[in-house]
């Protein structure tokens, strides 16, 4: 099998992502600088695996110390996380936003280059849909984006267009995931944010494990059936083994792929904290506040592209995203630390 690089590898994502390569048979190398993941998750990684996977705690932004990273192994591919990805935090910290996640993959895309590594995964985002005018989402919906976390994704998908354009000998999966939740199954990885969370799942855990007293749920007067907002949550399980997915498909049918991971089911946040209940067997108390800024009503994807490019489909319901997302939160109550 493949040597895979994969950068981001010790965050949410990423690190469900390496454990899903390893178990099916790929060697894997990270890098991340840690800003905002523990190198714990690959501990957890070598427990369920018993494989330990070589880890360089290096910056994007540092092409010197990818190069070297470069000299060391011969890939066939790279999964690219690593990034920023704070909504709020983008729109206070534009500048920091762009050069990290935009100077980065340019870095990043330039040393592949430079060593004839031309296969790529891109993590993308429903994010590049902007305000969607319809659902369900498919790829050829109109793209914008809402602030600048969402310019750098929606920058990176043009870069790598553009880059393709030229040289063909690239190719690249431009993966626009929904909403990320859940944790592996054997609840000893998950998602760990820094301080309060911004996402719905995890508040809803930290609500539960008693760290955060109540949910503020962000508008009761949607235009949708409970009158608050709709996403398409998918298990990380699942979202990981879309990336395995990508990369057979690169190397069977070579070129440049866009598709959505989602699960093409809308659920609201009323729905999930029902769910979030029935699946832990814990009351979590909510009030209503005003809307988010920038929030649509509702938000989910049109998943049969994925299903006929990658022969990729979700398989987790929200069943199991909530009672994954607690066994991994009520063994870590405070993360990986
Ligand atoms: P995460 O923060 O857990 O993982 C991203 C990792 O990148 C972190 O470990 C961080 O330390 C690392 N990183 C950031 N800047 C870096 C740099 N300059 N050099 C090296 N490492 C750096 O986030 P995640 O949820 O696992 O997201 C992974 C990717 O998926 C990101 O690109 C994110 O934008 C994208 N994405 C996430 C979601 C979501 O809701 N979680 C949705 C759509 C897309
Ligand atoms: N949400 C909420 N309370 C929270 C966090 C999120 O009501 O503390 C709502 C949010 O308004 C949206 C949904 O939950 O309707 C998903 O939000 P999240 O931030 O997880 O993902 P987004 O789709 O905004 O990226």
């Amino acid at each position: 099998m493949s040597k895979v690089f994969v950068t981001g590898g010790t965050g949410y994502i990423g690190s469900h992502t390496v454990l899903e390569l390893l178990r099916n048979g790929h060697e894997v190398v990270v890098m991340d600088n840690l800003s905002n993941s523990s190198a714990e998750s690959l501990n957890r990684v070598k427990a369920l695996t018993g494989i330990s996977v070589p880890f360089y705690q290096a910056d994007l932004l540092d092409k010197e110390a990818m190069s070297a990273i470069f000299a060391e192994h011969t890939f066939e591919s790279v999964v690219h996380f690593a990034g920023l990805k704070a909504v709020g935090e983008s729109v206070e910290k534009p500048l920091w936003y762009y050069k990290n996640n935009i100077t980065g993959t340019l870095n990043l895309l330039e040393v592949m280059q430079e060593n004839r590594v031309k296969n790529l995964v891109f993590s993308s985002s429903c994010t590049v849909y902007g305000e969607p005018d319809k659902v369900p989402i498919s790829e050829d919906a109109p793209l914008s984006a809402v602030n600048p976390y969402g310019q750098t994704k929606l920058t990176i998908e043009y870069i790598l267009r553009d880059l393709f354009q030229a040289d063909q000998d690239w190719n690249m999966a431009i993966l626009r995931y929904f909403n990320p939740v859940g944790a592996d199954q054997s609840g000893t990885m998950g998602e760990d944010p820094n301080g309060i969370p911004n996402n719905l799942m995890p508040y809803v855990t930290q609500v539960a494990v008693g760290h955060l007293p109540y949910l503020r749920v962000f508008g009761n007067d949607y235009p949708t059936q409970d009158g608050t907002g709709i996403r398409d949550y998918i298990h990380v399980t699942d979202l990981a083994l879309g990336h395995l997915k990508a990369i057979e498909t690169l190397r069977l049918s070579p070129g440049l792929i866009r598709c959505n991971l989602g699960t093409g089911n809308g659920y609201s946040v009323l729905d999930v904290v029902k769910a979030f209940e029935t699946a832990s067997g814990v009351a979590i108390p909510y009030q209503f506040m005003p809307r988010r800024a920038g929030d649509a009503a509702a938000a989910y994807a049109d998943p049969t592209l994925a299903e006929t490019l990658l022969g990729w489909r979700a398989e987790r319901d929200l069943e199991q995203m909530c009672k994954d997302s607690w066994k991994w939160q009520v063994n870590n109550p405070n993360g990986y630390s």
